[in-house]
């Protein structure tokens, strides 16, 4: 569960605030598209759930865990139990592809014998058994994320977040990584996602909130589409209405 009250920060320095009175409630195993042109606030919002930036006023609870009693100094280990995906996909240069999982796990104190366990499973989650040995610069792009997807779903986090993460791959490879991402989702991790990208919101309709000037204009919890700003959506405008005629003849068309 990720829940923000009456969420705002404004950046030292700036005018306007990057987030104005954001409330938002994303339910266990929900889908979430967050979408919204530059600048609107987006990063800042992921920001606020990894504690990279602090709210200055509003409540914060990911996961059960109120964000306001997460010390400084284990802001590490809340992060462990998320899994973040960036678009830069930041893996390690010098390890392999195994290796790059395998410390994500030991780092999370996992023991040797459960790494290698682990480590194999969620490579053949991704799709990338057959890479373990490569380093990351004989990977290509969608291969990367994928390995990026690995390190951070191996712990099982109930959460995770992805910044962009198919802003540098191309249109084939960024539906692979966006079936990977309803595949965890359908495993039952809650899943939250900023794009750019119309067509993949479009078509996965899912839940779909927009931020406009750091503030949520528009929360279309069903079958939502892309849009950036606070106009109906095309089908709220052009609903139909079930009448008992529509009824019967929608009845009739099936019979026949
Ligand atoms: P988005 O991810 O939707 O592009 P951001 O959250 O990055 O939006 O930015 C929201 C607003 O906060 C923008 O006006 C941006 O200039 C400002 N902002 C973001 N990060 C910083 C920062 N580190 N210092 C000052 N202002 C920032």
């Amino acid at each position: 569960m990720i829940l923000l009250d009456s969420v705002t920060k404004k950046y030292p320095g700036d005018e306007e605030p990057a987030l104005d009175d954001v409330s938002l409630h994303i339910e266990p195993n929900e889908f979430v598209f967050l979408v919204g042109k530059s600048g609107a606030g987006k990063s800042t919002l992921m920001k606020m759930i990894t504690k990279e930036e602090l709210p200055d006023s509003g409540k914060i609870v990911i996961g059960g865990i109120d964000l306001d009693y997460v010390k400084k100094r284990h802001i590490p280990g809340y992060r462990r139990r998320l899994g973040v995906v960036f678009q830069d996909f930041k893996l390690l240069p010098r390890r392999t592809v195994y290796e790059n999982v395998a410390f994500a796990l030991e780092i999370a104190g996992m023991s040797g014998k459960d790494i290698r366990k682990t480590v194999p499973k969620v490579l053949e989650l991704v799709d990338l058994a057959s890479q373990a040995k490569k380093f990351p610069h004989q990977l290509s792009g969608g291969q990367k994320q994928r390995v990026a997807i690995a390190r951070s779903v191996a712990r099982q986090p109930k959460i995770l977040i992805a910044d962009e993460p198919t802003a540098n791959l191309d249109k084939l490879t960024t539906r692979e990584i966006i079936d990977l991402l309803k595949k965890i989702n359908d495993f039952g991790t809650t899943i939250l996602v900023t794009t750019h990208n119309e067509s993949i919101v479009n078509n996965l309709q899912r839940r779909v909130i927009t931020l406009k000037d750091g503030k949520i204009i528009n929360d279309q919890k069903n079958n939502g589409i892309y849009k950036l700003d606070d106009t109906p959506t095309p089908r709220q405008s052009v609903r139909v209405v079930q009448t008992p005629g529509h009824a019967l003849k929608n009845r009739r068309r099936v019979v026949m």
